[in-house]
């Protein structure tokens, strides 16, 4: 921890790990280590061509922008480590309903996902491609000594950023 001796008041904000939004772009598979126990759901409102979070998850509650029928959407997010070359990089890998559930039907019997590995890749067609998840063997060799993150924060800054999309951007999770 940097310390300021000639400085009072609010302490410089540490800056933590980064960690990236994720989507798979391209039929080039991509590897991921999973470290969340479990997927994160989020619905989120896309109008405008801005996302912003929806106020009443799930359908309960009140929320202003379902009530203008702004339209919703739904994804799934992980904590994982993406490989790069020889490195393991932090991501929130996001993930539609169906390749969500390609990989809960592949993982069935398991209590988590923790430690699975997969691959992922998108048929051409740009926006209209479809996940294609494969589970691989566990990674057995390569114990997660990390916990595992929230996305919310990062994807409630990323919604608050102005004039930025999801992708490539980078926040701190914390
Ligand atoms: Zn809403």
């Amino acid at each position: 921890m940097q310390t300021y001796p000639k400085l009072r008041g609010s302490m410089p904000r540490t800056s933590g790990p980064k960690v990236l939004v994720h989507r798979v772009l391209s039929p080039t598979p991509e590897d991921f280590i999973i470290i969340s126990r479990v997927g994160v759901g989020v619905d989120f409102h896309y109008y405008a061509q801005r996302s912003s979070e929806c106020d009443a998850p799930g359908g309960d509650g009140h929320c202003e922008k379902c009530l203008k029928n702004w339209p919703l959407k739904w994804r799934a997010y992980l904590h994982c480590l993406k490989r790069e070359g020889q490195n393991n990089v932090q991501c929130f890998l996001e993930l539609t309903s169906t390749a969500f559930q390609s990989l809960e039907f592949q993982t069935e019997g398991r209590k988590s996902l923790r430690g699975v590995r997969i691959k992922v890749s998108k048929t051409a067609g740009g926006k209209k491609g479809r996940y294609i998840i494969t589970v691989l063997a566990e990674c057995q060799d390569a114990p997660i000594d990390m916990e595992e993150a929230d996305p919310l924060p990062t994807l409630r800054a990323l919604w608050a950023a102005p004039g930025k999309k999801g992708q490539g951007q980078y926040v701190n999770p914390d």
